[in-house]
């Protein structure tokens, strides 16, 4: 897989080897400063550790945005049971394609941060749990690690200094549904991916009901330039309350896709126009999702705005996981509508009423409507199905569902309208294009 070539305007951080020969393997990652952040963790305490992933301030990049280092400061190290590490490599949010990256590029830089997250939590077992449609990057990740072991950083006495700690990779097989914590963890303990009810969440009882650190694995691949370079530096490069670089997925209708890593904080429209080179063939913007296809919609005139959790959330919308899908004035909403509802539909476990039902009505609902069959009523009724499946579900993927859904229909309801009576997509003749781009460059 290539990657797009570099904008000026990023900062690297995590994608900083990505362009450096043979940058999979651990002589090009020990040459330029690998495993310094875990050999300089090894004479810290654990304490010492967590408090610098909190200055950091680095929050989940899984989607939540939760602080990272409080969340290890509630695994109960005190605990007789052993502990767990477990990597969320389960990225499968339309949008987003940049973990992959990660793993492809600079897996050594994923394993440096799960050694240092064992340390701070006295864990000696980790696992990487990959999305099965990746099944070429459990290769990469298992070389890896192989050579991991070889050079004495994975092992019973890694670098002779007493510390043991283990790392293997789990397939997953092609379930959205377990990149969901709870539903991930039931899963790699070999049952059905159904999420579990919580509390107690993951740093309590986690994976074997033991203590489990769980991150996404942008999130451990920031923790060894943590330790390396301090938690301040980290906490400079973002925004007061998000620290550091997002690795941003910037697709759809922009001249330049591509996986970007900029700042918190980077202004969207700056992204799409002078990162992505504004919109393909001088077309106006009308819509962005700005962090994945659970987030609600902007439309273009809310677009100038700081891309963090604080100032997205503000703008009722999430910085999610990363993916920017940009959405031209020839774009169909009520068809994008029915594209995200197809996957969600396609994805639902059908653990829970309101999501099986829910996400499987709207699409007929929505398909219906954009064949030219939909009536007024079903606008509102569209709208009401959204809502009564907002909170009323075991996981999240329900409120996934519905969000962008209720955001569309607010937003856009002229577009709605424009398919009432029997009339054909205003935007068919035009293309009505679906989004395609997948980030990365041909
Ligand atoms: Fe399954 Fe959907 Fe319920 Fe989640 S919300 S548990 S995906 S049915």
């Amino acid at each position: 897989m290539r990657y797009n070539p570099p904008s000026p305007l990023e900062t690297p951080v995590l994608s900083r080897r990505f362009r450096l020969p043979n940058s999979q393997s651990i002589d090009t990652y020990l040459a330029t400063d690998g495993y310094k952040g875990f050999e300089k963790a090894t004479g810290m305490t654990q304490d010492e550790i967590i408090g610098e992933v909190k200055t950091s301030i680095l929050r989940g990049r899984g989607g939540a945005g939760f602080p990272t280092g409080m969340k290890w400061g509630f695994v109960p190290r005190t605990s007789p049971k052993p502990k767990y590490i477990v990597v969320n490599a389960d990225e499968s949010e339309p949008g987003t394609c940049k973990d992959r990256l990660l793993i492809e590029f600079d897996p050594h830089q994923l394993i440096e941060g799960v050694l240092i997250a064992g340390l701070a939590v006295g864990a000696q077992q980790g696992y990487i749990y990959i999305r099965g449609e990746f099944r070429y990057l459990i290769g990469v990740m298992d070389k890896a690690i192989d050579e991991a072991y070889a050079k004495g950083y994975l092992g019973d006495n890694i670098l002779g200094k007493g510390i043991k700690f283990h790392l293997a990779t789990h397939s997953g097989a092609g379930a959205y549904e377990c990149g969901e914590e709870s539903a991930l963890l039931e899963s790699l303990e070999g049952k059905r991916g159904n999420p579990r009810i919580r509390p107690p969440f993951p740093a309590v009882a986690g994976a074997y009901q033991c203590p489990t650190i769980l991150n996404n694995v942008e999130t451990f691949c920031a923790v060894p330039a943590i330790i390396l370079n301090g938690g301040l530096w980290y906490a400079g490069l973002g925004t007061p309350k998000n620290g550091g670089t997002r690795m941003f997925c910037l697709s759809g209708h922009v001249n330049k896709p591509g996986v970007y890593e900029l700042p918190m904080g980077f202004n969207l429209m700056r992204m799409i126009n002078e990162v992505g080179g504004g919109i393909r063939g001088g077309k106006k913007l009308k819509a962005v999702v700005p962090g994945g296809s659970s987030c609600p919609i902007l439309k273009a005139d809310e677009c100038d705005l700081a891309m963090d959790y604080d100032t997205v959330a503000a703008a009722k919308s999430m910085l999610g996981s990363g993916g920017v899908v940009v959405l031209d004035e020839d774009t169909c909403m009520v068809n994008f509508a029915l594209r995200i509802m197809r996957f969600y539909a396609h994805e639902s476990c059908g653990w829970c009423i309101p999501c099986r039902e829910g996400t499987t009505w709207l699409k007929k609902l929505l398909t219906r409507f954009h064949e030219g069959q939909g009536q007024r009523s079903d606008i509102v009724m569209i709208g009401d199905l959204s809502r009564n499946m907002l909170g009323r579900t075991f996981c999240p993927l329900g409120d996934a569902a519905a969000m962008p859904t209720i955001a569309i229909v607010e937003k856009f309801r002229e577009e709605f309208e424009a398919h009432l009576d029997g009339k054909p997509c205003p935007y068919e003749n035009i293309g009505s294009r679906l989004v395609t781009g997948n980030g990365l460059a041909a």
